[in-house]
Order: C-alpha cells, then structure tokens, then sequence
C-alpha cells in the first residue's frame, strides 16, 4: 500500500509515523511547503483530556511533547476587572508549535516516513509531477484552506461559512503567570484576550472583538500596526510594557469548514481540512491528532480495499468527532454574542455561562470538577448548593 500525505502540520506527520511504524514496508510520503523549521503562531493548548490518546498511541512522542510542554493549574476569567481563578481538575499544557512540528518530524523520520519538506502541491493535477500519482490512498492533511478538498469539493460535499467576529494570533515576549481570558469593554467596545504561557519566558495571544466594535472602532480601514497598537492600549495592564509580536498575524474571521463526505475515491481529509474547530475550545491540535490515529488504525486493520478502509475510518470517527465538533460550535456561537453576555452579566453570572457555554459541563460536572469555582459561584448565588 503506498500512501501520500498532503501537509506535514500535526495530523499529517503523526498518522505517516503511526502508519510506519505498524506498516514498515509500506512508503508513506509526506509533501509540506514549509521548509522543516517554519512555523505560523507561537504555542498551542494541548488538553489534558486528548493527552492520555497521544500515550496509548505512542508513548515515545507523548513523552517528547510533554518534556516540551509548560504546564498550569488553573486558568483567571477577567470580566470588567473582576477576576475570577478557575482551578482545573487536570493540568492544562501548552507546546510551541515548532516544538510540537519537530518532535513530530523527528518521531516521522525515525520510523522511515519520506518527508519532503519545500514541497507544495498546487492542485491535484499535479500529483503526477510529485511521483504520487501512484498512490493509493491520498491524506489530506493540509490544514484549512486545503487543496485536496478544494479540488474535490464536490466529492467531498463541502460547506463553508464564516463567523463574524474578528481575531489575530500574537505572541508576548513574557510568561504569564497563569491562562488568562480577558473580556474588557474600552470606549463602548467589546475586546477579548485569549493569552496562555507556552514556555518560560513566551505566551501566545490571541486577540479578537466582536464585529460591532470592529465597526464602530473602523478597524477595516486601519494598518496592522494600528490595530496591533489599539489591542496593546486595550490590554496595557496585561502586557505591562511588552509589546504583541507579530507572525504573519493576519486578521481574519474564523471559517466554518463542514464536509458531509470524509472520503472521496481515495481521498480523504482529516484535522483543519476536515473541520476547522474553533480556537476558543483549545482543541484543533489534540482533534487533529486523534483523526490521525483513527485514520492510521483503520488504514493499518480495517480489512478489504484502500475504500473500505477509508469508509471504516469515517464510520468509527464520526461519532465521536460529532460530539466534539459540536462543542466547538456551541462555543463559537457564544462567543458570536459576546458584546451582549458582557453587558448582561455579572462576573460570577459570566464565568457560569462560560463554563456551560457547549453543553458538556453540567452544573453537576462543574460541582464535582471545580469544586472551588462551584462553591464560590453558590456564594454569588449563581448556582444552587449541591443537594
Ligand atoms: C488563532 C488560533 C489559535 C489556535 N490555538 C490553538 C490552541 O491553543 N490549541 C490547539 O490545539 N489548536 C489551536 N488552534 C488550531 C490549530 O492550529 C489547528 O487546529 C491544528 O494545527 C490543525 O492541524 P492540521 O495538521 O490539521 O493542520 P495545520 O496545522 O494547518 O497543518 C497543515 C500543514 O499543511 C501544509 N500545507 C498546506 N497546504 C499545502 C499544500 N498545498 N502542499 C503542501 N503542504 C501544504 C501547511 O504548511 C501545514 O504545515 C488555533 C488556531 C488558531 C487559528
């Protein structure tokens, strides 16, 4: 079986690698634009929760990737100046994603995947020029604005739509002391801070606002560097003199990307290319990676033909992604009207909403998870005492 992989983001190198390392006669080519130590963005959050599929998949990686990691406790949720310190039940880590890339590349390389790092597929016409047209299952793995689904979006049948809130990755020359999200009205404006620590001296910042105040505030029709300069104003207290750095830290607003078929021939897509998952659940990483663990599995067990082990593939993973993907959307939807929760609620009222926003924390959940949170919320007399 040959197998060619477009993209050697998180998904595409982990499943080559799993697939190696089980198939080892079997070539596995991985095609990335990027030369090897190119990255976009600063750190990544990966979720206590994903970490324990990561180690049962492969230990060696999950042990490479947690010496990278910078790890927290617990998380603050500032609205309108008032704090709020969530403890977590588990150890919330974040990796810088060219850390993250190499352990990757590194654990690929080992097991004999071909890696041609430099190496852009432009369309699917071109695989021949690339000596893949050969192969017999072809991953798409190129992250959201992917050409494999681009090619086929019919096969695929794609849907797309866009959010309208507006965000841009940065990066702080400083460890925060903790996760932090910020929520801040400044001159009738809605702003959001999204900053966790990925190592001991950087943090990423994400920064984003409602298209309300995008309008009001005429951002469409200012440099980067003045918008750059606005989110430094609104979150001086935070930055404490240190500057946002930029890293191709683009604007834009975040796109829905939904296909009804996983599969198309031997296509197939997994992580951003698949489904984009929305930032604000800290899980595109982690979610990448468990489809490419599904997919190496069904590639590497499920029995027949390169078809039926892609059908097997979407069949097993789909349940479970659902759940996940709604999640997402479910946060993203919350965070659509976040100018009016901001003006609604009280800080305890906010974090409680927060909290609950996709449906998976009940108030049960919160009470046994964040037994601190939960008992200072009964306080505010936002939550019942537990029975
Ligand atoms: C603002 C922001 C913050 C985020 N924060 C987090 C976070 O804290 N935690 C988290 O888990 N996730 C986060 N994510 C999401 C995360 O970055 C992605 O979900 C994750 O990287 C998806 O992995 P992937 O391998 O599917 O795609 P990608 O990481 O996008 O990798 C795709 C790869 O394919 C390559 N490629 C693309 N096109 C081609 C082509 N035509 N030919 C060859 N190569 C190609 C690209 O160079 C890239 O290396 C965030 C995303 C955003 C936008």
């Amino acid at each position: 079986m040959k197998i060619a992989v477009i993209g050697g983001g998180p998904a595409g190198l982990y499943f080559a690698m799993l697939v190696r390392k089980r198939q080892p006669d079997w070539p596995v080519v991985v095609l990335e634009q990027n030369p090897p130590d190119a990255t976009f963005g600063f750190g990544v959050v990966m979720a206590d929760s994903g970490r324990n599929n990561l180690r049962l998949a492969d230990e060696a990686s999950h042990d490479a990737l947690v010496r990278k990691m910078t790890f927290t406790d617990r998380q603050v949720i500032t609205l309108n100046e008032q704090s709020i310190v969530v403890e977590r039940p588990g150890k919330g880590g974040a990796i810088r994603r060219i850390d993250l890339l190499r352990v990757l590349q590194d654990a690929a390389l080992r097991e004999g995947v071909e890696l041609r790092s430099g190496a852009r597929l432009e369309n699917l016409g071109q695989r021949a020029d690339h000596g893949l047209a050969d192969a017999d299952i072809l991953v798409g793995a190129d992250g959201v604005n992917s050409i494999v689904r681009g090619g086929d979006e019919a096969g695929f049948d794609t849907r797309r739509s866009q959010l309208t809130n507006r965000f841009a990755w940065f990066g702080v020359g400083k460890a925060f002391a903790t996760p932090a999200l910020v929520f801040r009205k400044f001159q009738g404006g809605s702003f959001i801070a999204h900053y966790y620590p990925y190592t001991d001296e950087n943090s990423t910042f994400v920064a984003e606002c409602d298209d309300a105040t995008w309008q009001q505030f005429g951002m469409e029709r200012m440099s980067l560097d003045q918008r750059r300069e606005l989110f430094e104003q609104v979150f001086a207290a935070e930055l404490d003199g240190h500057p946002l750095l930029s890293n191709n830290s683009l604007w834009r607003q975040f796109p829905v990307i939904r296909n009804d078929r996983w599969v198309s021939g031997h296509k197939v897509l997994i992580g951003d290319a698949q489904t984009s998952a929305h930032f604000s659940i800290g899980s595109g990483t982690r979610i990448a990676m468990e489809d490419a663990i599904a997919l190496a599995a069904a590639v590497c067990d499920a029995p027949g033909t390169a078809a039926d082990k892609l059908r097997a593939f979407e069949t097993q993973r789909r349940p479970e992604k659902d759940k996940l993907i709604g999640a997402s959307e479910r946060s993203y939807r919350w965070y659509e009207d976040i100018g009016d929760w901001m003006d609604r609620y009280s800080a305890h009222e906010f974090v409680y909403r927060f909290m609950t926003r996709t449906g998976r924390v009940s108030d049960a959940r919160l009470a046994s998870s964040y037994p601190q949170l939960y008992s200072e919320l009964c306080s505010a007399g936002v939550v019942a005492a537990p029975a």
